[in-house]
């Protein structure tokens, strides 16, 4: 009897729990179009955990595709990746809990460097040599050192050789996302002008790189040695010229549904009024709606439009039969993905909460499970 009972229990209560499924073959696609827009090398930049796809799920696929170089922003995000098993060259910068100098040696990370001080620190620290990438500040006052600090980093760089081995030389476009290449044009320059400098105090070859996702894509005068694609890797081109798959579908179960006679105040402060009988369907999709924009937002960008969260806009198993009526409770909605038609794409989402897309996927809360497909 139990035997029986028990599964039929379990089925009947259990929902889909909400769950961003990271897509590795989008991932691949995506190091394919940069591959096919530039040859120089790729790096894969896996910070902010993979823009919230998981560093290891993004890193691997990324590889696998032809990516030859990782970047990060901490060293204890490289140390995940190694234990990973990915064994290419790994770049750290920004680095917010300082370089254990000897870690950096241990897990074979390379450290961007982008002032004085920090130099100097990593040459006091260093017990075996550190793979150093110059930091120059290209414009953005955001990570680097201006090129008339540079003299002193190079003087500092040579006297440390032996503890600090110059191999890279960074830099970081400020409006690549004009998705003009004018608009590069003086950090192209200062680039250039930092390489040469690097070269002519006797270090070399260096790895020279500059530009990120946008750059890559619009302007093959940013490329030199390696682009690094971080948001383009997850299907995030800045510039808007073009169009990447998105790496993820984020699916979450109906668990409210009610129809609501016209003139129904709806969600915090009613939000919204009906204007009508509607079905409304609530998509627990496990994270604060605030952090994807308010349901006041979604509709006034929407001018009107069905928003997700009333259910018309939601993608389950047999959609076009509740297209009209009730989403029931326990419909699997697709909250975004790469589908198209009535799905919405990350990019909806950024626009309904008058964000950017980096936000909308780094903002995903650890309630929402995640796996690989
Ligand atoms: C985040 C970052 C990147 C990747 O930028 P995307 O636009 O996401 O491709 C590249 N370089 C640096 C220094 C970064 O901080």
């Amino acid at each position: 009897m139990t035997t029986v009972l028990a599964p039929q229990r379990a089925t009947f209560s259990r929902l889909h729990a909400p769950t961003l499924c990271t897509l590795p073959t989008a991932v691949a696609e995506n190091v394919h179009r940069v591959r096919a827009a530039t040859t120089a090398r790729i790096m894969a930049v896996v910070k902010a955990d993979g823009y919230g796809h998981g560093a290891v799920a993004v890193a691997t696929a990324a590889v696998a595709a032809g990516a030859g170089w990782l970047g990060v922003t901490d060293v204890g995000e490289a140390r995940a990746l190694r234990e990973s098993g990915l064994s290419v060259p790994i770049l750290s910068w920004l680095n917010p809990s300082g370089v254990d100098a000897e870690e950096a040696a241990t897990q074979r990370v390379d450290i961007a460097v982008g002032s004085a001080e920090e130099l100097r620190q990593l040459i006091a620290d260093a017990g075996r040599p550190v793979r150093v990438h110059l930091h120059l500040d290209t414009g953005m006052a955001r990570g680097g050192s201006p090129l008339d600090e540079w003299p002193e980093l190079l003087r500092l760089a040579r006297s440390g050789r032996g503890r600090v081995e110059v191999v890279g030389v960074m830099g970081h476009l400020p409006r690549a996302d004009e998705g003009d290449p004018a608009a590069n044009a003086a950090a192209v320059l200062r680039m250039r002008q930092g390489r040469d400098a690097v070269l002519r105090a006797g270090f070399g070859p260096v790895l020279v790189h500059l530009a990120a996702t946008s750059g890559a894509l619009t302007d093959p005068a940013t490329h030199f040695g390696m682009v690094r694609i971080g948001a383009g890797l997850v299907g995030i081109d800045p510039s808007e010229r073009t169009v990447l798959a998105g790496a993820s579908r984020w699916t979450a179960p109906v668990v409210h549904s009610v129809l609501a006679s016209p003139g129904t105040a709806v969600g915090y402060g009613g939000a919204h009024v009906t204007d009508r009988e509607t079905h409304l369907s609530v998509v627990g999709w496990g994270t604060p709606t605030a952090s994807l924009g308010s349901w006041r937002r979604m509709r006034a960008s929407r001018s009107g439009d069905a928003a997700p969260d009333r259910g018309e806009g939601v993608d389950g198993p047999d959609r076009r039969r509740h297209r009209r009526g009730a989403v029931p409770r326990g419909t699997v909605a697709t909250v975004f993905g790469p589908d198209g038609g009535a799905v919405p794409a990350v990019q909806d989402w950024a626009r309904w909460a008058g964000s950017i897309p980096h936000t909308v996927v780094t903002g995903i809360g650890t309630r929402v499970q995640r796996s690989v497909a």
